[in-house]
């Protein structure tokens, strides 16, 4: 079933280019602005283009403030969220459940209660 609403989740069909996130809690921007930086900020073999989420853009945000000379990289965030995409949001949840305030559009499901037998 691929019925269930969430409205704080924004979904990407190609998945963000660089850590291939399809779904974030913000939204999925053009990667064109921010492609020059993607070979060094996360140790790219080759340019990519395409979505990318929020939190890869936050990522190259900060490289760009790094100092001069600085060999700090996002290498590791590359192809981390790869995988069929709802295994990965199993995981997802658990770290969801931290943030529970932000979600309280969704009722729990519950089984109605049987007081008319
Ligand atoms: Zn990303």
């Amino acid at each position: 079933m691929f019925s269930f609403h969430k409205p704080k989740v924004y979904r990407s069909t190609q998945g963000c280019c660089i850590c291939k996130a399809k779904s974030s809690s913000s939204r999925f921007t053009d990667s064109k602005k921010y492609e020059t930086d993607f070979i060094e900020c996360f140790q790219l073999a080759a340019p990519r283009k395409g979505e990318i989420c929020n939190a890869c853009v936050l990522l190259v945000k900060r490289f760009k403030r790094l100092p001069p000379g600085s060999e700090r990289h996002w290498g590791h965030v590359v192809d981390a969220r790869v995988g069929p995409g709802l295994k990965s949001m199993t995981k997802f949840k658990k770290r969801k459940e931290e943030s529970l305030q932000q979600q309280k559009e969704l009722k729990p499901v519950r089984p109605p209660k049987m007081t008319n037998t």
